[in-house]
């Protein structure tokens, strides 16, 4: 029989048993969410997991995730699977019985939904091991919320050896039984900036004696405003934000300087630094028109999440078995996933889990009777990859 044939009869045979399972794990890991960088006890029940099921873990220098191989490489292809573990410094307001035992940590990113259904593809993927026709790894990566993670998981060289990687993210406002799968730009690149203007403080009544830093932040602020309008293509898209300004103390004095910072959104590497490039075009010419100074410090995020096509054609007729696949918005949120897809070819999906409000809301809820088709879709998927 075809593996591609028994991993389908062991998905029907133990869909019920496997869905209860994943929902008791995706309850636990919610219940006890732990903040980027030191996801411990979620990285040793995740361990748990995989000794239960006989797993042998690789070797890792990083304090937190867990990284495993089924399979053998000298069969064929080594495709990875990554789910994300960590969660947010949000307080939540959901009232469950297993909600967050953590006071201000939450999983308001569904990370968990991730955890326990890729926990799920392992289970399904072991009972057919034998026959892989090469390797399989999986990725429970630490620190996606900004802190690098994808980044340290790369350094440590667990990327090496891997032809191609896979990753979904729940989406709340997709119906369960959905999955949006296209090839190119699915997620946003990010990046953050801080900026320091440094001008001369004076009394308010005699501004002439100091140099005001507000009046040329104000200046800053609007002509951003038209970097999107008139720089960036009709046909490209972003976004600059000034989301923190701050300057002063009192009302009769101005201050000595003003600190700004904010995020930029592009879809294309070359919006991208097109963004970077006017925005220290502004800042330090309108800076030093009114004599001042101005420190930039630029904090590139993840660059864009782009899929590759050839592959998510692939799993578009492998999904389409079992789950409705659609073409959604791309998202201007980032994802670290986009660092993987810099090494190696791979497909990001979005997920229909039906929630009831977006990410990184402290009432974020995922509908559990996705778990089981997220398993089976990282299973048949990673299944489907590694066919010659
Ligand atoms: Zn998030
Ligand atoms: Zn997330």
């Amino acid at each position: 029989m075809e593996i591609k044939d028994r991993l389908a009869i062991h998905m029907q045979a133990e869909r019920e048993a496997l869905q209860e399972e994943l929902v008791g794990i995706r309850r636990h890991l919610h219940q006890n969410p732990e903040l980027s960088t030191v996801e411990f006890e979620t990285t040793a029940y995740i361990k748990d997991c995989l000794a239960t099921l006989g797993i042998t873990i690789r070797e890792t220098h990083m304090e937190t995730g867990v990284f495993a191989d089924i399979g053998s490489e000298s069969k064929g292809k080594t495709i990875a699977i990554r789910a994300d573990i960590d969660a947010l410094p949000i307080q939540e307001k959901v009232a469950v019985s297993f909600a967050s035992q953590n006071a201000g940590v939450m999983h308001a990113c569904g990370h968990d939904f991730h955890t326990a259904s890729l926990l799920g593809a392992v289970k399904l993927l072991k009972e057919v091991e034998d026959d892989l026709p090469g390797r399989i790894r999986f990725i429970f990566q630490p620190a996606e919320e900004g802190r690098d993670g994808a980044l340290h998981v790369i350094a440590d060289g667990q990327l090496d050896g891997v032809d191609a990687i896979i990753g979904i993210h729940n989406k709340p406002d997709l119906p369960v039984g959905t999955v949006a799968l296209q090839s190119g730009c699915l997620m946003a690149a990010v990046d953050r900036f801080y900026v320091t203007i440094k001008g001369k403080g004076s009394h308010g009544a005699l501004p002439h004696k100091g140099s005001d830093p507000i009046v040329t932040a104000s200046h800053i602020v609007t002509a951003l405003q038209s970097v999107v309008s008139r720089k960036v293509s009709p046909l490209d898209t972003a976004v600059i934000s000034v989301t923190r300004i701050d300057g002063g103390n009192t009302w009769n004095v101005i201050p000595e300087e003003v600190v700004m910072e904010g995020t930029t959104r592009a879809f294309s590497k070359e919006v991208r630094s097109l963004l970077k490039d006017e925005f220290y075009e502004i800042v330090n010419h309108i800076t030093a028109a009114f004599g001042q100074k101005a420190t930039i410090e630029w904090h590139p995020g993840p660059p864009p999440v782009i899929n590759d096509k050839a592959l998510t054609e692939k799993l578009k007729v492998e999904a389409g078995k079992r789950l409705t696949v659609i073409e959604t918005e791309p998202s201007i949120a980032g994802e670290d996933f986009a660092q993987y897809l810099m090494k190696v070819p791979g497909v990001f999906a979005f997920f229909g889990t039906n929630g009831t409000e977006d990410w990184h809301h402290p009432s974020f809820t995922v509908d559990e009777s996705a778990l089981i088709l997220a398993a089976e879709y990282f299973a048949t998927s990673a299944l489907a990859l590694l066919d010659k």
